[in-house]
């Protein structure tokens, strides 16, 4: 198997506590809820970056973006409340100097391939090098693809065309902006109007 950075086992989530920032008086909700992004965009409505709402909210209050979506989650103190943002637009304009290309990340490999073993189509568990890695094989979008358990043991340190298995579809990076809908594990519905319409959305 040539699986090291993202081997098979359990899927990682995060869990953070709303209210459990730095901000004095705070209030602290009592249960734990996903981590609650915003997504920022340039003064010409373009994505450039997701940030959690605390940040988002610092952001607003330093005037340095407006907001255009509310989350509908408030942070209270004790004499001020403020409704967390979820999309912000930059004040001026930032140059974003690069296409940037999607972190390859177990999630984001999942989200692009469907969730399915691209070998034979069961829900996928691991991360499978196409290419092991012991023969050279990259970790790269084009090298990485999401399998079941069966076929990454059977498949394990050979090089593919020595065994019966065959890729469904050619494993390639995902489109520039997918990094917006791969940073997260449901795009929010206020976030759609600024996302091209091929970015795919994670199951
Ligand atoms: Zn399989």
């Amino acid at each position: 198997m040539a699986v090291a950075p993202l081997a098979c086992g359990a899927m990682s989530g995060t869990v953070v506590q709303i209210g459990a920032g730095s901000e004095e008086g705070a209030q602290r909700a009592d249960r734990p809820r996903p981590a609650q992004r915003a997504l920022v965009l340039n003064v010409t409505y373009e994505p450039v970056s997701i940030v959690s709402q605390r940040r988002a909210l610092v952001l607003v209050l330093s005037d340095k973006v407006e907001m255009l979506h509310g989350s509908g989650d408030v942070v209270r103190s004790a004499r001020l409340h403020f409704d967390l943002p979820s999309v912000v637009r930059l004040r001026y304009h930032v140059r974003v100097p690069y296409r940037r290309r999607a972190p390859l990340t177990r999630r984001a490999v999942f989200a692009r391939d469907g969730h399915r073993c691209v070998y034979c189509n069961r829900p996928a568990e691991c991360i499978d090098h196409v290419q092991p890695r012991s023969r050279g094989g990259e970790h790269v979008w084009e090298n990485v693809v999401a399998a079941c358990r069966v076929c990454n043991l059977r498949k394990g340190d050979k090089d593919l065309s020595a065994t019966p298995y065959r890729l469904a579809r050619t494993p390639v990076a995902p489109p520039a902006l997918s990094w917006v809908a791969l940073a997260v594990s449901r795009v929010p519905e206020d976030w759609t109007p600024y996302l091209p319409g091929d970015v795919p959305i994670p199951a």
